[in-house]
């Protein structure tokens, strides 16, 4: 069973080094509970580097819990049809939360979605859309059109939005990474995607802080977790990976975003 899986890898963008404090800090004043979780080990690396930069590297980029209510503009589409059927993806989130991704004709949309072919799929990450200049889009979903199936709008549409509210891939977390065979793992991603080493340890080997806001137990079914194959995990095992949002996705975006009563405003 050693058929690489050759439908593209999401990878997330992380914006340029020299916004990245700035940013870190447009997170926090958006929802406080995105400063960042300094374990002893941590601040003690900071202490021997820039504890500004680690800092700000460890800043999750979550919205306010009051809810998420976000402008989309596409940038190089005019079809009603194909802006529709992406939007409609990306407000599947929008159940039981209070997530709502709605068209935007002006400039000011905080999500530009472009579809440049051979670009990827990928999304900036939470409130660091913001950062982005407002002629540039925040998310690329390569050639999708009318014609793209639909288990594929779900897979990585939903996949992509995930990204656009504030969370970070599934795979990252230190229970998933601790799974996966460094060497194995660089081999796989640079014949599967042509990754050089460094980017599989940035995407796939390099686990998130375990944050108050993200504990909620390891999900391998998530649909923001990547599919692996047995033959790169330490135990065999392989990551099943998402291929919609399930409910533990639902119920994470619910706590999240909560929805407001019925009957308030
Ligand atoms: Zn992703």
């Amino acid at each position: 069973m050693n058929t690489p899986d050759r439908t593209p890898v999401c990878s997330p963008k992380s914006l340029p080094e020299e916004v990245r404090i700035e940013s870190a800090r447009t997170a926090v004043e958006i929802n406080p509970a995105n400063r960042p979780y300094l374990r002893p080990a941590a601040a003690m690396i900071g202490a021997q580097s820039s504890t500004k930069e680690l800092i700000a590297a460890l800043a999750t980029k979550y919205w306010r819990s009051g809810g998420v209510h976000l402008g989309v503009r596409f940038l190089d589409t005019e079809d009603t049809a194909l802006r529709n059927r992406i939007l409609v993806h990306m407000n599947a989130w929008s159940s039981g939360a209070n997530v709502k991704f709605g068209l935007s004709l002006g400039r000011e949309a905080e999500v530009r979605i472009a579809r440049t072919p051979g670009d990827g799929y990928w999304s900036y990450l939470g409130t660091d859309i913001l950062h982005i200049p407002i002629d540039q889009p925040t998310m690329n979903l390569d050639s999708f059109s009318m014609d793209t199936d639909e288990r594929e709008y779900r897979r990585v549409v939903r996949h992509e939005t995930g990204h656009t509210l504030g969370f970070p891939h599934e795979h990252l977390r230190r229970e998933i990474v601790g799974r996966i065979h460094p060497d194995k793992a660089i081999r796989y991603f640079r014949d599967r995607s042509g990754w050089s080493e460094k980017t599989t340890r940035a995407q796939v080997l390099t686990p998130l802080e375990e944050t108050a806001l993200v504990a909620t137990p390891t999900d391998t079914q998530s649909i923001m977790c990547y599919q692996l194959p047995g033959y790169i995990m330490r135990d065999g095992r392989a990551v099943p990976g998402g291929l919609d949002i399930n409910d533990q996705d639902h119920h994470f975006v619910r706590n999240l975003y909560p929805a407001r009563l019925v009957g308030s405003q």
